[in-house]
């Protein structure tokens, strides 16, 4: 099968596959091979990957490659055995972390790692109320569709159970407060519904640092504090959703939740910990990490293996030898301040936002009423893939440009891609 022409492979997944696996861009592409920000089509036309998050130290770096090669030519077993590997991953790991932060699970990818934070949240605070932000996504089990509204609110979705109370997402761009009080006016929203909950108790809040699916959207600089304070004084625990923004993506910060100056009680993380590879882990404190050992065994045959040690090692010691943070941080600076001016030119870009090489531009047909320019959005990630570079869109509207490249896209990656962005918008849009 791997000669076949990329109609035959489409042709194949259609009937093997199930069918609400979706396939990104109009015309397909078929990916052969990566490396760094790059990807090649089986004709060995070259991407510019301009939103694989995943592949945060780039695709197939050869460090990460190295060290699971190795290590897979050794030993790959699960944790019941002593071995210095996940020890040293989870020391390293720690490090980057507040020091309360100090009691680390490994499992295999965001959604088992946000199924364990809930867990551990339950357990310490035996209650079962959960507040979750509107659009917000945090994985595929069943009972994360239950605290994802993008998902449960959604084509398909059934709604959430009674168990769990979304609140607006603070958006001061498109959502109900924009103004300098938004991070009080977004918070009271949390705190009426704890108001609600009165003795019922309160298991915690979980949201992303910075919401994702949500539209690359930035808190209110002081929504997480005001927040965190309520939740705890309910008894809750906060948690902090860092797949995607963890790592040194924003460019500011390590992690996204530092740049509001608060410390979650548990933070979970994904994606990019592997680049590529499927980790999940979950950085608590020792005292919540203390009320989930309850006697009952947590044990994930995968999570922890000595292979996805090996690798999250390397991953982490790449993106600090690299300086990858610092080099997110100039390149995002750089291309906010290229994408305003773009906005300073068209019209039909609304607003550009976000920290490092997280970025969103999100498209309107009018300024004032902000009506989504959803088809404009898709059109542009389409022609911009006929030019050989890879954009998404996010948001509840799909009319927000996410820009999260691998780190190491660099200015003239930049350069390209806001060249290419200038043309489609003069001539196409
Ligand atoms: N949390 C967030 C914020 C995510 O974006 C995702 C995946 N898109 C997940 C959790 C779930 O991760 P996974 O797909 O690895 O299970």
């Amino acid at each position: 099968m791997s000669g076949q022409t990329k109609s035959e492979t489409l042709a194949t997944r259609r009937r093997l596959l199930g069918r609400n696996l979706s396939v990104a861009y109009k015309d397909p592409l078929k990916i052969v091979r990566g490396s760094m920000q790059y990807l090649y089509d089986e004709q060995g036309n070259q991407y510019l990957d301009a939103y694989n998050n995943v592949a945060h130290v780039g695709h197939c770096h050869p460090r990460v490659v190295r060290a699971a090669q190795e290590q897979m030519a050794l030993l790959n077993t699960n944790t019941r055995y002593l071995n210095d590997l996940i020890n040293e991953y989870a020391s390293r790991l720690t490090a980057t972390l507040p020091e309360s932060l100090s009691v680390c699970f490994f499992v295999n990818s965001g959604s088992e790692a946000n199924e364990l934070a809930l867990r551990l949240a339950r357990a310490h605070t035996k209650a079962r109320d959960l507040i979750v932000l509107d659009h917000a996504y945090h994985g595929n089990t069943t009972t994360l569709i239950d605290i994802s509204p993008y998902k449960h609110k959604g084509p398909g979705g059934s709604g959430p159970p009674s168990w769990v109370h979304s609140v607006p997402q603070p958006d001061v761009y498109r959502g109900q407060y924009r103004d300098g009080q938004a991070g009080e006016r977004y918070a009271e929203h949390v705190i009426e519904v704890i108001e609600e909950l009165g003795d019922d108790g309160l298991c915690g809040f979980i949201a992303e640092s910075l919401p994702s699916v949500g539209g690359q959207i930035v808190l209110p600089k002081d929504y997480l504090g005001l927040v965190y304070k309520a939740v705890r004084g309910a008894g809750g625990v906060c948690i902090a959703d860092e797949v995607q923004t963890g790592y040194g993506r924003i460019g500011t910060h390590f992690w996204g939740f530092e740049s509001y100056g608060v410390i979650p009680d548990i933070v979970v993380l994904g994606k990019p910990i592997g680049n590529g590879h499927p980790i999940g882990a979950v950085v608590t404190t020792a005292e919540i990490a203390g009320s989930f050992a309850n006697g009952m065994e947590f044990f994930s045959t995968f999570g922890g293996n000595n292979v996805s040690c090996a690798i999250g090692s390397e991953v982490l010691a790449t993106v600090l030898d690299e300086h990858l943070q610092t080099h997110a941080r100039q390149i995002g600076d750089h291309m906010l301040s290229r994408l305003n001016e773009l906005k300073s030119r068209y019209k039909i870009i609304g607003d550009v936002r976000g920290s490092g090489m997280f970025l969103g531009v999100e498209l309107v047909r009018d300024r004032e009423t902000l009506e989504p320019a959803t088809d404009e959005a898709d059109t542009i990630v389409n022609l911009m893939r006929g030019e050989g570079i890879l954009l998404g869109t996010d948001g509840p509207f799909h009319n927000v440009l996410k820009i999260r490249p691998p780190m190491p896209f660099d200015q003239n990656d930049a350069e390209r891609l806001i060249a290419v962005l200038d043309r489609i918008l003069k001539t196409n849009i």
